[in-house]
C-alpha cells in the first residue's frame, strides 16, 4: 500500500483532531523556522512549538535559497512574523556531497537546473553564510532577530552559531 494511501486514510479518521477552527494563520509567536528536511529533526519538540506558533520552511540542508527567502518574505510581509530561526544539523546528507557528480547525473538525464545542490563541507560556515545572506535580504523587513542553530541528532544537543555580522546582544 503506498504511504500516501495510508496517510489519507489516517487523516480521514482524524478530522476532528486535525481541525483548527478559528486558529489564525498568522504565527502566534511571530517566528519563521527555516530547517533541513532531515527526518531526525522534530522541530516541534526541539523548539517547543505548538500548532499555530510558527511557520516551518524546510528544504535540503536548511539553506537560505531563493525559494526559502520567498517563503520568509511571505511570512514577514503577509503574515507578520518578525523573527527567523535557521536550523541545520550534524550529519546532513549535503555535508560532503559532490556538487559536480550531482550535476553530472542530472546532465546525463538532459537536465541543466537553474539551482545548485548546495553541498557543503563545513556546517557552521554554511550556516553563517546563510545568516549573512538573510540579514542582507531586503525582501525581509525584519532582520534584527535572525538566529542560527545546529542540531546534533546523535546527542540531541542544539547549539547556536553566531556570524560576524551579528548585532551585539549584551543582555545575554
Ligand atoms: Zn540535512
Amino acid at each position: 500500500m503506498p504511504a500516501a494511501d495510508e496517510m489519507l486514510e489516517l487523516a480521514r479518521g482524524r478530522a476532528g483532531d486535525l481541525a483548527a477552527p478559528g486558529l489564525s494563520p498568522r504565527p502566534r509567536r511571530g517566528v519563521a523556522v527555516l530547517a533541513c528536511m532531515d527526518t531526525r529533526l522534530d522541530l516541534f519538540a526541539m523548539l517547543g512549538l505548538q500548532r499555530g506558533d510558527a511557520h516551518i520552511i524546510r528544504n535540503a540542508g536548511g539553506l537560505a535559497t531563493d525559494d526559502a527567502i520567498r517563503s520568509l518574505s511571505v511570512s514577514q510581509r503577509l503574515l507578520g512574523t518578525t523573527e527567523v530561526v535557521v536550523v541545520m544539523h550534524d550529519g546532513c546528507g549535503l555535508h560532503g556531497a559532490s556538487e559536480d557528480r550531482f550535476a553530472q547525473a542530472l546532465a546525463a538525464d538532459g537536465i541543466l537546473p537553474s539551482w545548485r545542490l548546495g553541498a557543503f563541507e563545513d556546517v557552521e560556515a554554511t550556516l553563517r553564510h546563510s545568516l549573512v545572506r538573510l540579514r542582507s535580504s531586503r525582501e525581509l523587513p525584519a532582520r534584527e532577530q535572525i538566529r542560527g542553530f545546529v542540531f546534533n541528532p546523535e546527542s540531541g544537543v542544539l547549539r547556536e552559531v553566531r556570524s560576524e555580522d551579528e548585532p551585539e546582544r549584551p543582555n545575554r
